[in-house]
């Protein structure tokens, strides 16, 4: 067969040992390799059970937040998806109906907030553009799926569980964000 260049090698076949053919060499070397790392400091954690603290400026899953009464702080003005550099962000705005004051904190809302979590980079700038502080990056890391559409987050999905009918919830999902959830 004709070659295409001439940086072929002759491959060395050389005989194996009597040694080489026990393979015990082999063995030996690949165990101690292996017995030397059982006293070492192990690099990995049992996740989820252990979890590593997270950098200060870690950003995870959005979140849509709520007031302190449980009403929607979003505002549907679009600020976050002219912001969003990767076009992850759409919405639609309904205006607020007489008896929804408990629901939704301003008068115009987001009937439906959705975020192409494919597409999402995770750099904040969603966050940083919002007057409303209606959206934050969480401690949450988004879950994995096998399906795209999956991955198409909704309003329900990423809103935070209300502060009154779920307390603990509403608490976990702030995370360290803590006391940050204002009523601008
Ligand atoms: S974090 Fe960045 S990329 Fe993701 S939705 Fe917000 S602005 Fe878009
Ligand atoms: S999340 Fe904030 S920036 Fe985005 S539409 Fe709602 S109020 Fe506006």
């Amino acid at each position: 067969m004709q070659a295409l260049t001439n940086r072929a090698k002759q491959v060395d076949r050389a005989p194996m040992s009597f040694m080489e053919k026990m393979y015990l060499p082999a063995i030996i070397k690949g165990m101690s390799i292996t017995f030397s790392h059982i006293f070492k400091k192990k690099p990995t954690i049992n996740y989820p059970e252990k979890t590593r603290p997270f950098s200060p400026v870690f950003r995870g899953m959005q979140i849509l937040n709520r007031d302190a009464e449980g009403r929607e702080n979003c505002t549907a003005c679009g600020l976050c998806a002219v912001a969003c550099p990767a076009e992850a962000i759409t919405m639609e705005a309904a205006e607020r109906q007489i008896g929804e004051e408990n629901l939704y904190r301003e008068e115009k809302y987001a009937a439906k907030y959705e975020i192409n979590m494919l597409r999402c980079i995770f750099c904040g700038l969603c966050e940083e553009a919002c007057p409303k502080d209606a959206i934050y990056l969480s401690e949450t890391f988004t879950p994995a799926d096998y399906q795209r559409k999956q991955f198409i987050y909704s309003k329900n999905d990423l809103l935070i569980p209300h502060p009154q009918e779920n307390p603990e919830a509403y608490k976990k999902a702030l995370g360290n964000r803590g006391n940050k959830t204002t009523v601008n």
